[in-house]
């Protein structure tokens, strides 16, 4: 049975954190596709600065030229907050037996949760969970009990179920996020090698993160 990969995030702007993650996980799982799923109205953040068109056009092209990878906006569409639950289930629909694995970072799995209904998510789909710097895997409280129940030890776990496993897997640590990339733009400063070139050429063209917005 084949792997069906998503990683949702607001991705304002996608960067080398993102889609070295991306790049590992969908090798070491064997993944055959993982779709790049912007949200559109991030439920627990502020609005994003760049304009969703933006964000999702910083994905398409950052992720152009390597197979199996997608850029998905159907939360760009969809009114109110963008809730992976929602996501999941369309999913879901289109998707009835296959393997899903919903790929987040450590600091993303503590927040779990807050996430709305998010008892519902785990039925529903695989959670793969990328180690980030300085962020380790739970061992008490709420989650610590759910990763002790639901952990999976190999990836070939993840392919006898469509879902209700937990997966926690190291990447290489790039120690980049969203958050500084807007602030460095912000002050003026070049954010070359730290997201792919076409990415900065947007950011540079759009001056989304450069506007009255980012001030
Ligand atoms: P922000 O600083 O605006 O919060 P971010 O850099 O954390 O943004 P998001 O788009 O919010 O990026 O993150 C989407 C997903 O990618 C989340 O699951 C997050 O944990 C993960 N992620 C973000 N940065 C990294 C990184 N450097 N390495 C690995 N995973 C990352």
């Amino acid at each position: 049975m084949s792997l069906l990969g998503i990683f949702g995030g607001t991705f304002d702007p996608i960067h080398y954190g993102h889609l070295r993650t991306a790049f590992e996980l969908r090798l070491a799982l064997g993944m055959n596709e993982l779709r790049f799923v912007p949200a559109g109205d991030p439920p627990h953040r502020s609005a994003p600065l760049a304009d969703a068109s933006v964000r999702f056009r910083m994905v398409e092209a950052a992720i152009a030229d390597q197979p199996g990878f997608v850029a998905d906006d159907r939360e760009l569409h969809r009114a109110g907050p963008s809730y992976t639950l929602t996501t999941l289930l369309e999913f879901r629909q289109e998707f009835p037996r296959e393997p899903i694995c919903l790929v987040v970072g450590m600091d993303a799995f503590l927040g779990l949760p807050e996430w709305h209904r998010w008892r519902e998510i785990l039925p529903l789909a695989h959670l793969v969970v990328a180690h980030r710097p300085g962020w380790s895997a739970p061992t008490e409280g709420i989650l610590g009990r759910l990763l002790q129940e639901h952990r999976a030890r190999a990836p070939v776990e993840l392919k006898q179920s469509s879902g209700g496993r937990i997966y926690v897997h190291p990447v290489t640590q790039l120690e980049i996020s969203s958050t500084e990339l807007r602030e460095l733009v912000a002050a003026g400063r070049d954010p070359r090698y730290l997201v792919p070139d076409v990415v900065r050429d947007t950011i540079r063209n759009t001056g989304c993160y450069t506007g009255p917005k980012a001030r």
